[in-house]
């Protein structure tokens, strides 16, 4: 059936969705070659893989799945999966769009080869072992549920335990819908865990990717000692929209992005792809880790 989906721009106009989430994908001649979503030159896949998924021509970041995360940041074939039999349940028989959260889940986890949207553990970024997390946003939107939040806090307590620098690569939609309040609970559970490793003398060094927001930016991912930003990564809380319609007035150009939020104090550090895992070791040595 023909649609017009193309020209319709829905009740709440054609910006409502716009962002890197939400972009329309552009036909490409096959699988070879992509076009860049910013600067929309085409581009041989397998270069842009070696660069790192950052476009040759603009240096847009793309984004990058966890497992492909791991690689880039990790020393060759150092990382130890932890916590990985903590599998997500169904607690409240949640079903949207008629399908259940539990086939959602099976689905989620076909797709990316993960059982959560998170992957954790323990691995060496330039010689120093560290405890690390990888969100995940190709599964379910790398929304908090409470298996996400769980292994995160894991991940903090073992960082604490073992007495290790922790690094948690933030990418996400916020808290997950179809877990209702017990997701919400993530925000507590993951900061008080946190609070501990602090008071522990640790280390915690985030890096938001794009897009980190809702539930997860308002917890764990902007309570690092050190919040290191990608360029022109989406950072936030609610959505630009809802927010001009709150406080009814114009919000600033490129607002909730990483070098607007750089600018005013939000985070610490802009670091590109290619410079992160020097820069995550560098810091490690300047705080002692
Ligand atoms: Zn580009």
């Amino acid at each position: 059936m023909a649609e017009t989906r193309g020209e319709s721009v829905g009740p709440y106009g054609s910006s409502a969705f716009e962002g890197p989430a939400f972009r329309k994908k552009r036909e490409v001649p096959d699988g070879l070659w992509m076009r860049c979503a910013n600067c929309e030159a085409m581009l041989y896949r397998k270069v842009v893989t070696e660069n790192l998924e950052v476009c040759p021509e603009c240096d847009y970041h793309f984004r990058v799945g966890a497992r492909n995360r791991v690689k880039q940041v990790c020393d060759p074939d150092s990382f130890e999966e932890r916590f990985a039999d903590v599998a997500p349940a169904d607690p409240l028989k949640f079903r949207w769009l008629g399908k259940t959260y539990a086939d959602r889940l099976r689905e989620e986890q076909e797709k990316t080869g993960n059982i959560e949207a998170v992957l954790t553990g323990v691995a060496y970024v330039k010689g120093r072992r560290v405890a690390l997390g990888v969100m995940d946003g190709d599964f379910l939107m790398g929304s908090m549920g409470s298996v996400l939040g769980e292994k995160i806090t894991l991940l903090i307590e073992e960082a604490a335990a073992s007495r290790l620098p922790l690094v948690i690569v933030c990418m996400s939609g916020g808290a997950r819908m179809h877990e209702g309040a017990l997701s919400l609970m993530q925000m507590a559970k993951t900061s008080a865990a946190l609070g501990r490793l602090d008071d522990a003398g640790g280390l915690y060094i985030a890096v938001l990717a794009d897009p980190t927001t809702g539930g997860t930016s308002a917890s764990f991912a902007m309570l690092a000692d050190v919040i290191i930003a990608e360029p022109g990564a989406l950072i936030g809380f609610a959505g630009q929209r809802v927010i001009a319609n709150t406080i009814k007035s114009e919000l600033p150009e490129g607002f909730q992005r990483a070098e607007f939020l750089l600018e005013h104090g939000f985070v610490d550090m802009i670091v590109p792809r290619s410079e992160l895992r020097s820069e995550i070791a560098r810091l490690i040595d300047y705080c002692g880790g």
